[in-house]
């Protein structure tokens, strides 16, 4: 099963789309709320999740009066901002309000912007209804993609990864078996072109400072590492139903061209439009119409070039080693993305240097039996035992 299975979307109501957004203090979260604000004649926002920041969640809850709202990190279960949550609206407070809250009756298309692999079992949640599944969380397909996408019902899950969002359209209308390649594109990050010397010595702040996104800690850490790109293969995979052979990653300096399908006969379709994350947050909801959008436009008058280049596996380790998961499948991309959220963390708190990222992705990897993937909770085993050993390698260096 792929997405593009032709069809008319899940979750698609004669009245407002009701919107569950699920990590709405986040990057994807608060462009998110921005596209609802826009659009409020077309959506409305039924419940929120946050983990921490409660006083934002508090604020996105008054401004858009929604029912129901999540604080998944209990730790924030008594935070002071709550207090001032409307009369009418619900809070449920741990890891499982992101599913129950996705699963009301009263939803009808889900946001998953949560980070990490906590996202998974709210996307796996979702697809055991009928509602439409906008899904921003590449980690939940790299880790459990083979439980997620035989569950995927036509129309139900539109991607909102840019260059996921851009592929699925690039394949609208086509035959999907006419397909070639898939390109996908990549800035190349904050450190495109530097030695592997070089990278050894960059500071968190350098590697936060991404040239073309501005996007949530994790994610920018993985752009500069390439991590990021090496998961959204894995992504693509899952998605469109195609071997990682088929997706073939060019660095596109610019970020205007968000990724690019080649069909049989030599033509390429690529998508193209501003580095905004609002335009494919809302054409999830929008999908299969288009509304217009206060995103900035890319005038091809003053674009200048569009420069490519080939990727370098060598230098960004996390390329090399995502394909590895990506061919070998079963567990070892749940293992490979548990660890490199770890080793990030770690580097962020300055535990770490840059290339020990790659570094500790590797040895636990090469520590790990893979196994097929049976179950969501042999994958939540599978995360605990990585997070433990990259812990470990860690605290012994
Ligand atoms: P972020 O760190 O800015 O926000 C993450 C959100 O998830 C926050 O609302 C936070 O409260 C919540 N959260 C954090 N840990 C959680 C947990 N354990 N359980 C439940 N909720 C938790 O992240 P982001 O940049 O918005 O990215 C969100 C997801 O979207 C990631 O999977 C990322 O790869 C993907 N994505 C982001 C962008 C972007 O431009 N930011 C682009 C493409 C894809
Ligand atoms: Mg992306």
């Amino acid at each position: 099963m792929s997405v593009l299975a032709p069809s008319h979307p899940l979750g698609a109501p004669a009245g407002r789309l009701r919107v569950a957004i699920l990590g709405c203090t986040g990057s994807i979260g608060t462009q998110a709320l921005d596209v609802c604000r826009q659009h409020a004649d077309r959506l409305e926002v039924v419940a929120l999740t946050a983990h921490a920041r409660t006083a934002e969640l508090v604020a996105a809850a008054r401004e858009f009066g929604v029912a129901r709202v999540g604080v998944t990190d209990p730790a924030h279960a008594h935070d002071a901002a709550l207090a001032d949550l409307p009369e009418h609206t619900t809070c449920l407070i741990g890891p499982d309000a992101a599913v129950e809250l996705a699963c009301a009756e009263d939803v009808d298309c889900v946001l998953v912007a949560i980070v990490g692999a906590a996202g998974l079992a709210a996307s796996a949640a979702v697809l055991e209804t009928d509602k439409r599944l906008a899904l921003a969380n590449k980690e939940s397909l790299v880790v459990g993609g083979d439980l997620l996408m035989p569950r995927v019902r036509p129309g139900q899950l539109i991607p909102v990864d840019s260059e996921h969002a851009a592929i699925f359209q690039c394949y609208q209308g086509e035959s999907a078996a006419q397909a070639h390649a898939i390109w996908l594109t990549c800035s190349g990050g904050p450190f495109f072109g530097r030695t592997r010397e070089e990278l050894s010595r960059v500071t968190p702040a350098e590697a936060l400072a991404h040239p073309t996104w501005n996007m949530g800690a994790k994610i920018t850490i993985d752009s500069a590492t390439l991590m990021n790109k090496g998961l959204e293969r894995i992504e693509a995979m899952h998605l469109f139903g195609v071997d990682m052979e088929f997706i073939r990653i060019v660095i596109q300096r610019q970020s205007k061209i968000h990724s690019m399908v080649e069909y049989d006969d030599g033509s390429v379709i690529a998508h193209l439009g501003a580095s905004d994350m609002r335009i494919p947050i809302q054409y999830a909801f929008s999908y299969p119409d288009r509304w217009s959008t206060p995103a900035p436009r890319v005038d091809f008058r003053t674009l200048g070039s569009l420069d490519f280049a080939a990727p370098d596996a060598e230098t960004f380790r996390c390329l090399a080693l995502a394909e590895q998961a990506g061919r070998t499948r079963g567990t070892l991309p749940c293992v490979m993305n548990a660890a490199n959220e770890v080793a990030v963390s770690a580097f962020l708190a300055g535990a770490c240097s840059f290339t020990d990222i790659d570094a500790i992705v590797e040895r636990c990897m090469d520590a790990h039996t893979v196994e097929p993937v049976q179950s969501l909770e042999q994958l939540a085993d599978v995360d605990a035992w990585a997070r433990r050993t990259a812990e470990h390698m860690l605290a012994a260096r």
